[in-house]
């Protein structure tokens, strides 16, 4: 009786044991389901246009890959740490503006009339707010200028002075416009305006050769919100208060956690008229396609059908990283969601 008595007990306690480890299965299982680890990715550029080995020195190469890695390893950390998207771009471009390579922020293009003007935009996708800044001579980092309108006005995109009253209103510091005086910016101008003097056209479409630099990045940080920004100094030698693709939503700059986000860079009148930024969101959003596919079709048939030219870096929701260009070379970088740092300037 005893040994039935013994063999009934354990019989119950093995099944119960059994019974706690199944239970403790399923919901490991379902934690696992529910708490993935959170992913990040970053994405820049530092500008598309004929950018070839050839006309490069290897002391140039490497200063711009050695700030274009600084620049998204920056940004990175802010996204490892916890930090926003749209921070992550704020702080990677200001290191690219306050560099003199690229034609945003410190190494901006002249004006016909030997002045900067620089254009800025920053979208968050989370939200689909925005903010932009155009035609302003006097910010040291237009896109922090974009932030702030975004944040803290109930504006999208203001514009020359009135932008330059807005910041000091927000405590901008202004500096003087010798601040962006480069010598090789401004031997540029002096080249495109004698190249123009020999021309009948008004403008001389080489000028799209001159120009190249633009910084763009776009993060994906780890509660799953995309965000793209853009900064420029425009093209060298546009006039009359030329504003290019770069400061408008939809064109230069795009983001939607739905889908993706998208920095453009390019001969910004085309990148315009092609709504670049906002028709890649739009293909995948409507019809389903991937980043890559819509990229390629934008930068690839659509823009050089219209006759322009230039590239986009753009991440979508999964982290997957698109750098779509149909010149000669794209400054770039990314850290993808492993991890792994990529920088590229030529076609491979
Ligand atoms: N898209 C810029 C503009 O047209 C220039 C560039 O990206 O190189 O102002």
């Amino acid at each position: 009786m005893n040994r039935i008595l013994t063999l009934f007990f354990v019989t119950i306690l093995v099944f119960s044991c059994k019974n706690t480890d199944e239970k403790q299965n399923i919901t490991d299982k379902k934690h696992s389901e529910t708490v993935s680890t959170p992913i990040t990715a970053i994405v820049i550029h530092g500008g598309a246009g004929t950018i070839l080995k050839e006309n490069m020195t290897d002391s140039l190469e490497k200063a711009y890959k050695t700030k274009l890695e600084e620049a998204v390893t920056k940004g990175h950390e802010i996204l490892k740490s916890g930090g926003s998207a749209t921070e992550a771009v704020v702080e990677t471009l200001t290191i690219l503006e306050d560099s003199p390579l690229f034609n945003a922020g410190k190494g901006a293009v002249f004006t016909h009339d030997e002045t900067n003007e620089m254009d800025a935009s920053i979208m968050d996708g989370s939200n689909l707010n925005a903010g932009a800044v155009a035609g302003v001579m006097h910010i040291k980092n237009p896109i922090r200028l974009a932030f702030e309108v975004m944040e803290n006005s109930p504006h999208v995109l203001l514009s020359g002075r009135g932008a330059e009253r807005f910041a000091q209103a927000r405590n901008f510091q202004l500096v003087p416009p010798s601040y962006f005086y480069t010598e090789n910016r401004f031997q540029s101008l002096q080249k495109v305006k004698k190249k123009e003097s020999n021309q009948t056209a008004f403008v001389d479409p080489s000028i799209k050769d001159s120009k190249f630099g633009t910084v763009g990045c776009v993060a994906l940080d780890q509660n799953g919100n995309i965000a793209a920004g853009t900064s420029t100094g425009g093209m060298t030698n546009k006039r009359w208060n030329r504003i290019g693709d770069s400061p408008l939503i939809g064109a230069g700059t795009y983001a939607n956690n739905k889908t993706c986000g998208v920095s453009s860079t390019g001969w910004g009148e085309y990148f315009i008229r092609g709504m670049v930024a906002h028709d890649i969101s739009a293909m995948m959003e409507y019809k389903g396609v991937s980043l890559q596919e819509a990229s390629e079709e934008v930068i690839q048939k659509k823009i050089p059908a219209l006759g322009g030219d230039g590239g986009i870096v753009a991440l979508d929701k999964e982290g997957n990283i698109a750098m779509e260009f149909n010149t000669a070379g794209m400054y770039r970088a990314y850290i993808n969601t492993e991890g792994e740092l990529y920088i590229g300037i030529y076609k491979e």
